[in-house]
């Protein structure tokens, strides 16, 4: 099923060069300003804005490794055309800056899907962090490309989990979005597999697991979030679970436990275990930790909270609504251009659509403002917002 990741042109390593990086990096994406914040219990207070930062937040392992890698392989090839399948991780500004390196992200065509057509033979190829499909793999391979697969170890862990399902004859239900890279490469890697977004659409499949229901509404339904030929009558038979490591824990935990009563109502605890098989520990430490922190944060008394990643980085997402659960207001914005001129904010709301424009976000007076960031922001990034908010208070004071 896997394409061949043995062949001496699949790099899943470091090329030995994380030195010769590192001073780049650290300028490009570290910040003073934020190695004192966390030296300081996370908090900065200037005139009347005290900032309080989440215990954790920012460039997970996952990403730090996968954008080190990126800069490593251009050492490495210094004259090799390079690619990259995708954003490397969610963040315009890593994104632009591997641009200016000369890196170059595989086009979208019309029909909205790549445009491999411009990679040829020999040239470089790196996969994201989230991983690639199947297929992609398979073509790139087949183009003799070199490829530096980035892919977080924390995804595979998951690919390994859907392939144990495959071989036990189960079909992958995988928690996450159909659209997203992540989850796209993980169906790729089953052969009868479901995607269920939310809790009430494990609860529609469960409901069809265990009454039965009108076929082709469910079909319609999942039209999109099921692998070929998928017949709910047979492929709900024998289910394990998967998730696209980005989702709430939380919620991927209740919708194994959800699967798992079902099954146990219909078959019975002593074949269960021909029904059923749990995710197991494959949810990402870096997605939970980010999370733990923000719920912490948004106990504190805050007057705003922004969150800070790319508007496509899903765990950013979550994180966003976390803080809007709370009541708190609460702005996702992708950077420090989000903010201003003036007291003004564009932010994207949470339920999707366009960015949205909001005036007078920051109240008068003093205001602690909660700050956090997806594990794809950079530091700097985090850093030039808190200094832009600072100097709006400074001036509107
Ligand atoms: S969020 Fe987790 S799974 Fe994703 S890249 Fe980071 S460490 Fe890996």
């Amino acid at each position: 099923m896997s394409a061949s990741t043995t062949s001496a042109k699949y790099h899943r390593k470091s090329f030995g060069l994380k030195e010769e990086v590192q001073d780049e990096l650290q300028r490009a994406y570290e910040s003073d300003l934020i190695t004192g914040m966390r030296n300081n219990g996370n908090t900065l207070a200037v005139g009347d804005v005290t900032i309080r930062l989440a215990e954790a937040f920012g460039f997970c392992w996952g990403v730090d490794r996968a954008v080190s890698m990126a800069y490593e392989t251009r050492k490495h090839f210094p004259n090799r055309r390079i690619w990259i399948t995708n954003e490397i991780i969610h963040n315009p500004v890593v994104n632009s800056r591997l641009r200016e390196m000369g890196i170059d992200f595989v086009p979208i065509g019309d029909d909205q899907k790549k445009d491999f057509s411009g990679i040829a033979a020999g040239d470089v190829v790196i996969l994201p962090a989230f991983g690639a499909s199947v297929d992609e793999m398979r073509l790139l391979e087949d183009k003799s490309c070199e490829i530096v697969d980035t892919t977080c170890p924390w995804v595979s862990r998951v690919w390994n989990r859907v392939a144990k399902y495959q071989h036990a004859d189960f079909t992958a239900i995988i928690h996450g979005k159909y659209k997203h890279e992540e989850t796209i490469a993980t169906s790729s890697r089953a052969r009868h597999y479901l995607i269920v977004q939310s809790i009430p659409d494990a609860e529609w499949v469960c409901k069809y697991i265990l009454y039965g229901g009108a076929r082709d509404q469910f079909l319609s339904k999942f039209k999109k979030a099921s692998s070929p030929g998928f017949d709910p009558d047979r492929h709900l038979l024998r289910v394990g679970i998967a998730n696209q490591t980005t989702m709430l824990k939380g919620e991927t935990e209740q919708i194994g436990k959800l699967f798992e009563r079902i099954m146990l109502e219909k078959y019975g605890p002593s074949k269960i275990d021909e029904h059923f098989l749990s995710p197991g520990d494959t949810i990402c430490n870096a997605t939970q930790e980010r999370q733990d922190a923000i719920i912490k944060l948004v106990e504190e008394p805050l007057q705003v909270i922004l969150v800070i990643g790319g508007y496509n980085s899903s765990n950013t997402g979550h994180l966003h609504e976390i803080a809007v659960e709370k009541g708190i207001p609460a702005y996702h914005i992708d950077g420090p251009a989000c903010i201003g001129p003036g007291n003004l904010i564009e932010h994207k709301p949470l339920h999707g659509g366009d960015p949205e424009t909001r005036e007078n976000w920051l109240p008068d007076g003093a205001v602690t403002i909660g700050v956090t960031s997806g594990a794809s922001t950079p530091d700097q990034v985090v850093a030039e917002v808190i200094e832009k908010v600072i100097a709006i208070k400074s001036t509107t004071a």
